[in-house]
């Protein structure tokens, strides 16, 4: 039986998540208990004036112009924490006039005056890191402990391009002439359109407005319709701590029109998007008539490889992390465990044992480490590659099914005997679902893993030095963790190679983004 059936219904253009009867009516005791709990939360972060359900233009808290709202729904209860504006094309086109009028003066403040604001602005997120995480809590369903953790982490990219931003070096080249001086300038590129995903509501935006502000760029932020509320309340923040009007917009609602938006107009100089490959993929493809530059960092299938001489524990710690963090749903989770042929029964009891001890429950609950899934649309999708695995031959030794929880909780599951063939070998599970592939050389467990479209993140776990050298230099991917599950950080550059993205985020790399390169050629320097 389905319980807790969601369903994603067009309304008025906007997208809404909708509850179904049969959910709110089979909704657990212990679930209810929880809804009132999420309930006060949402009381508090009213009061402290960090529910913000307005769009953010030039400055000002707007409602969308034809007055419709969006629901913001909490997974792991289906009730809505808040109506957001819905806006479209209108919206978005005074963002963007806003954010283009705002970044002649923006731009020109010293590297110092940016550096200070985006200081406080980081001050003011780490104050609130409490009521930012129970907001993360809240709309994606993430255990507070492990959405304090991304405010922390979203909140380090603020901090990193506040002291980046003073080192935004030019170059003087050796001229090729005698009477020539060559320069090169770092210019902020103008413009930028920055649209997000739900997974993490607050560290995909700050990834990205970081480095933008830090140039002198200013920003239009779409964040996800399931998850605004997080990147509204860092918007307020930022107002805080003294970001000009039209420095910081932020629009929600109609995807297609508020991308169309941003693509088609010349005065936005650059898209960067995180998300699917698919959306990516046409995001691209709608840049090019107005030749923008574009960064993009898209889904994954991430190996996690396990080989006979790896210390058990490091590997099943570090495999745990990379698959179920956030219930499965990050781009760098492991997608795919490759466990050599002389570890593979241990490693799967041992890991089993591990995945068993996972708490699934309301991420507001002590002791919770597996959240809800997103929607019904995500649980419906793990179900069928579980059942297309099973179909053609997998067994599951742990899980393998909705959790009885209802609503969208799945069981932490463990599937074995996974073979290239099955879907979730091939795509994103996002889901906490782990499969167990059998490789019996290196050569095989390096193409297997090559063996994919992706190229975002890898693991490996061996205890051989040289080995891990032949296999990271081998792996088609732009991150590695090598006996480590959890790599991002601000101070290293992140993202993918082959069809995971172009470009990357994060440390001294991700400020290149938002820079164009100008080159100055000074003639006639020969002159007394
Ligand atoms: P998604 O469906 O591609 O949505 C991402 C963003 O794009 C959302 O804000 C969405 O808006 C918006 N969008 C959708 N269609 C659009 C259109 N036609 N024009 C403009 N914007 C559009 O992805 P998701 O389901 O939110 O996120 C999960 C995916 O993100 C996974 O594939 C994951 O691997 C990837 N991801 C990658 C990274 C990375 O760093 N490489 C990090 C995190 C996630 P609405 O939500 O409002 O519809």
């Amino acid at each position: 039986m389905v319980i807790g059936a969601a369903a994603r219904v067009a309304i008025g253009g906007c997208r809404k998540l909708v509850s179904s009867h049969t959910s709110l009516l089979l909704v657990s005791s212990q679930c209810r208990q929880m809804s009132m709990d999420a309930q006060s939360v949402s009381e508090k972060l009213r009061s402290c004036g960090l529910l913000r359900t307005q769009g953010l233009i030039g400055g000002k808290w707007i409602d969308s112009y034809d007055k419709k709202t969006i629901k913001v729904n909490n997974p792991a209860t289906g009730e809505t924490v808040a109506d957001v504006a819905c806006m479209g094309t209108n919206e978005t086109n005074d963002a963007i006039a806003s954010s283009y009028e705002a970044f002649p003066s923006w731009s020109k403040l010293t590297a110092g005056e940016r550096s200070k604001v985006l200081r406080k602005w980081y001050d003011l997120l780490i104050a609130h890191k409490e009521e930012l995480g129970q907001l993360i809590t809240l709309e994606q369903g993430k255990p507070l402990k492990e959405a304090i953790g991304e405010v922390a982490y979203g909140a380090s990219f603020i901090e990193y391009y506040a002291e980046e931003a003073k080192r935004i070096y030019g170059d003087i080249i050796p001229p090729n002439l005698s009477d020539r001086r060559l320069l090169v300038l770092k210019q902020p590129i103008g413009v930028v359109g920055a649209i997000t995903p739900w997974n993490f509501p607050l560290a995909m935006i700050t990834r990205k407005v970081g480095p933008a502000l830090a140039s002198g760029c200013t920003v239009v932020v779409k964040p996800s319709e399931l998850t605004p509320l997080t990147a509204l309340a860092a918007a307020e923040l930022a107002l805080q701590a003294g970001v000009p009007p039209g420095a910081l917009n932020v629009v929600m609602g109609n995807a297609p029109e508020i991308g169309d938006a941003l693509l088609t107009s010349p005065q936005v100089r650059k898209i960067t998007f995180t998300g699917s490959t698919a959306v990516g993929k046409k995001l691209m493809a709608a840049a090019a008539p107005t030749v923008k530059k574009v960064s993009l960092e898209l889904g994954g299938n991430a190996p996690s490889i396990v080989f006979d001489d790896a210390d058990l524990d490091v590997a099943i710690k570090g495999t745990l992390a990379a698959k179920f963090r956030n219930s499965g749903q990050t781009c760098v989770c492991a997608n795919r465990v490759l466990v050599q042929d002389g570890i593979y029964d241990k490693f799967a009891e041992a890991f089993s044992e591990a995945v068993q001890k996972l708490e699934v429950g309301d991420g507001f609950k002590e002791g919770t480490t597996q959240g809800p899934l997103i929607n019904d649309a995500a649980v419906q999708k793990v179900e069928s590659f579980v059942e297309d695995a099973v179909s053609k031959g997998a067994k599951i030794i742990l899980g393998g099914k909705r959790h009885s929880l209802g609503m969208t909780f799945y069981e932490p599951t463990v599937i074995r005997d996974v073979s290239s063939n099955m879907l979730m070998s091939k795509e994103e599970i996002f889901g906490p679902v782990a499969p167990l592939i059998r490789f019996k050389t290196e050569e095989d467990a390096i193409r297997i893993a090559n063996d994919t479209i992706a190229g975002l993140a890898a693991y490996i776990f061996t205890n051989s030095v040289q080995r891990s050298w032949r296999v990271f230099e081998a792996l088609e991917y732009g991150l590695v963790g090598v006996n480590e599950g959890l790599i991002s950080t601000e101070v290293a550059p992140f993202g993918g190679v082959k069809q995971s993205g172009l470009g990357r985020e994060g440390s001294k790399y991700g400020m290149d983004e938002y820079l164009e390169i100008k080159y100055v050629c000074l003639g006639d320097m020969n002159r007394h």
